[in-house]
């Protein structure tokens, strides 16, 4: 659980220490729920010290820091096909991606090393949950 943005962003900033270029997050969660903050905090994190907003109104962003960061939000594709594949797929090469509404990716995207989903328990409050087939030790 984390009571505030700040903690949200310290948590993603816990993960992104584990991650390598290659590596795939899926970030899952309602509206509101905190996604592109957890991502805000994960990019800080590698190393941009730039603006990271929500990518809603284009698909991506790729950030460039010493470790790039490629910063998808899915929300507006219903069922890729391979033409549009083609135009994600260069997001997820030499970045540690993450991607926002990753069920809308249906089965073209990489395999995720770790998955995050963030609920609403209150206004300030988040439940977050970071599974993986790898002892993160978070
Ligand atoms: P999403 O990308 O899931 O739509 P955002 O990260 O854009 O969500 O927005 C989350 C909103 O919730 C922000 O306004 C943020 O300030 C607020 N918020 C309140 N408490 C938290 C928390 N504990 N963690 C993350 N965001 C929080
Ligand atoms: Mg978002």
């Amino acid at each position: 659980m984390t009571a505030s943005p700040a903690e949200t962003e310290a948590l993603a900033a816990r993960l992104a220490a584990r991650l390598a270029v290659g590596d795939v997050v899926a970030v899952s969660g309602e509206l509101g729920a905190g996604k592109t903050t957890f991502v805000r905090g994960a990019a800080r994190a590698l190393g941009f010290p730039g603006t990271v907003s929500s990518p809603t109104f284009t698909i991506g962003h790729r950030y460039e820091a010493p470790t790039p960061v490629a910063h998808l939000d899915l929300y507006r594709i219903t069922g890729l096909d391979a033409e549009e594949w083609g135009d994600l797929e260069p997001y997820f090469d030499g970045t540690v991606a993450f991607v926002e509404w990753p069920e809308h990716g249906g089965d073209w995207l990489p395999v995720a090393r770790a998955t995050v989903t963030l609920e609403h328990v209150d206004e300030s409050h988040r439940r977050v949950r970071i599974t993986s087939e790898d002892d993160l030790g978070l």
